[in-house]
């Protein structure tokens, strides 16, 4: 049966070779993220390929989500075998040399101030800032201990750092994506709406525009949600980093918050990491995770997002199957929230895609055929959580993928249309083939007309299947 809630895994060690993505895409996975802060080049873009070589039904591969690192401070050097206890005192530099460990150079120190909490390894290691020797160097004051690794993340919680949007990896990172055929790119660590503009510049410069997803990881971030959403193509709740950035107990909140704007605003969003954590170790989840998973389903989220679990746990195939039965169930055990209608109703998209679902709840019509040339249609038509079943028609590859990430939007390859005579008829041959519905049947279609303008749903008809 086919689910709305659509299906992230994370690509990594434990699932990067061709029969297990394949198990992954016939449990229901429909896009894959390639985590670009992990391996060289030559490692990236063996993910792209493999990914590219798996062959679904119609034809077409599973989707990629390129996730770009973004200033992520991490730890850059530290000797090995490194321990620090209670109470001692820790020097960090943000420069090679000084200092007992060293953090991702570009950061500067000088908006730190005596007392400033530092978190490292998800914040695990807690530390307190006791003296400011330069823009180059801290001591700290050990508050909770533990081992401190290469390469583990460092959170600065409520500080303004002066680092860029996009680093110089980022850079390469995006071009390598665009090139190898990314669906999707997600930037980290996302502060303000202006964020996506290098992005963009740079993928003007490709001549390539892909949708961009924010990941709301800062805490800046939840202060600028609304630009942040209306500028950014869609919106993940990434729990790993942002339960580190505020108080884990906040997080919650913030995550309904994110998908009620979302859903306003027409853009998937996305619930990721710490999903089926002990199934990284475990053949069977919590009660908890299982809760938490429906619980986001309800408030009607587009995507689940599993990293961990599928990367480098032990049982990635069943990390899927377990996400796609609690999806089936909880979809199937009651309605999920429907989003509100915008406040003020003054586009002519917002206000068809509405009437196209008040008109199938009326009518109780089984099937919306949408007709899209850049998912645009689709996507108005799923923010508002219709009962009926969403076909989006599009003649391309490319946002058949995009449309992976949609909430209940199922993409459907057809030629190329060019008039719009065209349609009843298209539809009613799409439909008999797929068979979902009896003739004398009836059924909405809607679309943008003239065809191929992203953003002009302004067609609605109502027709009879024969
Ligand atoms: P990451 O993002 O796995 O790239 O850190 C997800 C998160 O922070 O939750
Ligand atoms: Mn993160």
């Amino acid at each position: 049966m086919a689910t709305n809630t659509k299906i992230i895994a994370t690509i990594g060690p434990a699932c990067d070779n061709k029969e297990t993505l394949q198990q992954m895409v016939d449990a229901g996975v429909g896009t894959f993220r390639v985590n670009m802060s992990h391996g060289d080049s030559s490692a990236k873009k063996r993910l792209f390929d493999l990914v590219k070589s798996i062959e679904l039904s119609d034809g077409n591969c599973p989707a990629i989500i390129a996730d770009l690192c973004g200033p992520k401070i991490r730890v850059t050097r530290v000797p090995e075998g490194f321990s620090i206890n209670d109470g001692d005192t820790l020097s960090i530099s943000n420069d090679e040399g000084s200092g007992d460990i060293t953090v991702t150079s570009g950061i500067s120190f000088s908006n730190l101030k005596l007392d400033t909490k530092i978190l490292i390894n998800d914040g695990r290691i807690q530390l307190s800032v006791s003296n400011i020797s330069s823009a180059n160097l801290i001591d700290c004051e050990v508050l909770v201990g533990g081992e401190i690794e290469l390469g583990k993340g460092v959170n600065f919680p409520g500080v303004t750092l002066d680092v860029p949007a996009m680093t110089e990896q980022d850079d390469l990172d995006l071009r390598l994506a665009l090139d190898k055929g990314a669906d999707w790119i997600a930037l980290s660590f996302v502060r303000s709406a202006d964020d996506i503009i290098n992005v963009h510049n740079i993928m003007d410069e490709c001549n390539k525009r892909l949708p961009v997803m924010a990941k709301i990881e800062k805490w800046e971030a939840l202060d600028d949600l609304q630009n942040i959403t209306e500028a950014f193509d869609g919106i993940m709740v990434a729990r790993g980093d942002l339960g580190v950035e505020i108080p884990s107990g906040k997080v919650p909140a913030a995550q309904k918050e994110i998908i009620e704007l979302a859903g306003v605003n027409g853009k998937p969003v996305v619930i990721a990491t710490q999903l089926l954590e002990s199934m990284v170790e475990n053949h069977t989840p919590t009660r908890a995770e299982v809760s938490d998973i429906a619980n986001a389903i309800f408030d009607g989220v587009d995507c689940l997002m599993v990293t961990g679990e599928t990367a480098m746990g032990n049982y990635p195939v069943e990390v899927i199957k377990t996400l796609q039965q609690v999806i089936l169930e909880t979809e199937g055990s009651s309605d999920i929230s429907k989003n509100p209608l915008p406040e003020v109703i003054t586009k002519t998209a917002d206000a068809i895609s509405h009437a196209v679902c008040q008109i199938a709840e009326d009518l109780e019509v089984k099937v919306i055929m949408s007709m899209t040339h850049s998912g645009s249609t689709a996507r108005m038509i799923s923010r508002y959580r219709p009962n009926s079943s969403i076909y989006a028609l599009t003649p391309f590859n490319h946002i058949i993928r995009q449309l992976q990430l949609v909430w209940g939007v199922r993409p459907i390859r057809v030629d190329n249309y060019d008039n719009v005579e065209k349609i009843p008829a298209l539809c009613n041959d799409i439909i008999k083939e797929i068979n979902v519905l009896q003739p004398g049947e009836q059924f909405v279609i809607t679309g943008g007309v003239p065809m191929g303008i992203a953003g002009t749903t302004n067609y609605l008809s109502i027709q009879v299947h024969n």
